[in-house]
């Protein structure tokens, strides 16, 4: 690991990775070593958690070309020196924002989507002009395998380079003096991370997660409302960062919308043998999962299988905050609902925890929806939607508080893994005498007058 670091440092030094062209063939090869390598990494996928072809481009791939895409399209804009405006005190002079990338850059990725975690974060750091080290998670062991596979037959990895194994290695590398970590995972393990970082003075960037809410208000349509959480919450078994945690819903609204969430479910397509669906990645989390499914609040699914990993669609009713599916963030198959009378009460049970990822509120009405904007911090979200706010390049993507630090997607990953360097350029012909010794009476009135005051 220690070579790999001091050959990408030297690579970097070289400033071979630098130039805008350089940066553009790089992302061109990505974009063909991925198209020509897609079956292999499906097949991965499919190993880790059965899951088919149509379902890994929607929820992996089809996120990775966006991104390429859009760097691809705008590596030339984003990288360009731009103009800032000069202040009195400096003129006459010409003032400059300079991108530049950070160096060596450390991304560790979490098992639940393992390409796009990894790979949409290692574009940003590719297109700023920096060398890549990334660490896929070793739950997802088989997409690990083929990503390590298709990046050391396809790239230096003096520029870009794969580490393959468990927390021991991601330990190590934590300790190099990488010029940025990018983490994606969970809450406690950031906190590990940050703390690592902090020896060598690294700056990081946390995208964590926790417990995102959906509200659904009295006025909301009902039946697209119902389709749309049903797929956001069960699409890949419920293991995505940004999944409807738990459901608030307006008391007077309970019974219909639970009646047209049992008949969605019904409709779904959720057998493993069908692989629409997902495995839950590990016996460990199978556990975690079905010991959060109190039997006498099941009111949909609850039924499970150990020894295939799978746990059906389940929502579970009557829930308090007491509970301990309300405890920690499900990051599985079941969905908890709680029931709401007053907008503020639940706007006060959303504060009275740590700041969600993502916050999703259903209703027609735009005062409530200024009202949910205005009073609740969230790292972001939407409004008659669930999750489709990951997949717009235009929209930096991270988490607040507890469910993260700094963003991506886009121009905000370009931002993330570059310095922007401020420098003034003065001409050598113009000297204003006030700010040089002596400092004598008559030149202290001029320059307060010169500050208006
Ligand atoms: P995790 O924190 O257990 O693991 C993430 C990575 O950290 C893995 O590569 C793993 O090898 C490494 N790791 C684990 N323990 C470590 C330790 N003690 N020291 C050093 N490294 C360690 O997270 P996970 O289970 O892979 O992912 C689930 C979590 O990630 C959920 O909380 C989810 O919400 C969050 N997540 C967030 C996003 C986002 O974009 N904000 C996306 C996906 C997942």
């Amino acid at each position: 690991m220690k070579s790999i670091i001091i050959n990408q440092k030297q690579y970097f030094n070289s400033n071979a990775t630098k130039p805008v062209a350089f940066r553009l063939e790089q992302l061109k090869k990505l974009r063909t070593v991925l198209k020509a390598n897609e079956k292999m990494l499906t097949e991965a996928v499919y190993k880790d958690f059965q899951k088919g072809s149509y379902n890994t481009f929607l929820t992996e791939f089809a996120g990775v070309y966006v991104a390429l895409n859009d760097a691809i399209k705008n590596v030339g804009r984003w990288s360009k020196i731009k103009r800032a405006g000069t202040s009195m005190v400096n003129f006459p002079g010409s003032s400059y924002v300079i991108p530049e990338p950070l160096g060596s850059c450390l991304v560790i990725g979490s098992w639940n989507y393992p390409i796009n975690l990894t790979l949409v974060p290692a574009i940003a750091a590719m297109v700023a002009g920096n060398t890549v080290v990334m660490k896929p998670s070793e739950l997802s062991a088989h997409t690990s395998a083929a990503l390590a596979n298709i990046i050391s037959n396809n790239f230096d990895p003096s520029y870009f380079a794969v580490l393959e194994g468990g927390v021991d290695v991601t330990t190590e590398a934590l300790s190099q003096p990488f010029d940025k970590i990018f983490f994606t995972g969970s809450v406690p393990v950031g906190k590990v991370v940050y703390q690592a970082a902090s020896k060598n003075l690294v700056p990081v960037t946390l995208e964590l997660g926790g417990k995102s809410p959906l509200i659904i208000a009295p006025d909301a349509n009902l039946k697209t409302t119902v389709k749309r959480l049903v797929w956001g919450k069960f699409v890949n078994a419920g293991q995505t960062c940004v999944a409807p945690d738990y459901v608030l819903v307006h008391k007077s609204i309970e019974i219909d919308f639970l009646s047209t969430l049992k008949n969605e479910i019904a409709k779904g397509d959720f057998f493993l043998e069908n692989d629409n669906y997902a495995q839950i990645i590990s016996e460990k989390h199978f556990d975690r999962l079905t010991s959060m499914i109190e039997p006498t609040k099941v009111f949909i699914g609850g039924n499970h299988d150990r020894s295939k990993r799978f746990i059906a669609p389940t929502v579970l009713v009557n829930v308090t905050e007491d509970d301990k599916i309300m405890a920690d963030e499900v990051f599985g198959p079941i969905l908890p609902v709680m029931i709401y009378e007053n907008i503020d009460d639940a706007i006060t049970f959303i504060k009275a925890r740590p700041k969600p990822l993502s916050l999703y509120l259903f209703s027609e009405s735009s005062s409530l929806r200024k009202k949910i904007w205005g009073e609740i911090s969230f790292g972001g979200g939407m409004v008659n939607d669930v999750l489709m706010h990951f997949v717009n390049e235009s929209l930096p993507f991270g988490g607040v508080g507890n469910s993260g630090m700094g963003n991506y997607h886009g121009e905000a990953g370009f931002k993330t893994f570059s310095h922007f360097k401020s420098v003034i350029h003065r001409p050598t012909l113009l000297e204003f005498p006030l700010k040089y010794f002596p400092f004598t009476k008559l030149k202290f009135a001029l320059i307060k007058k010169a500050f208006g005051v």
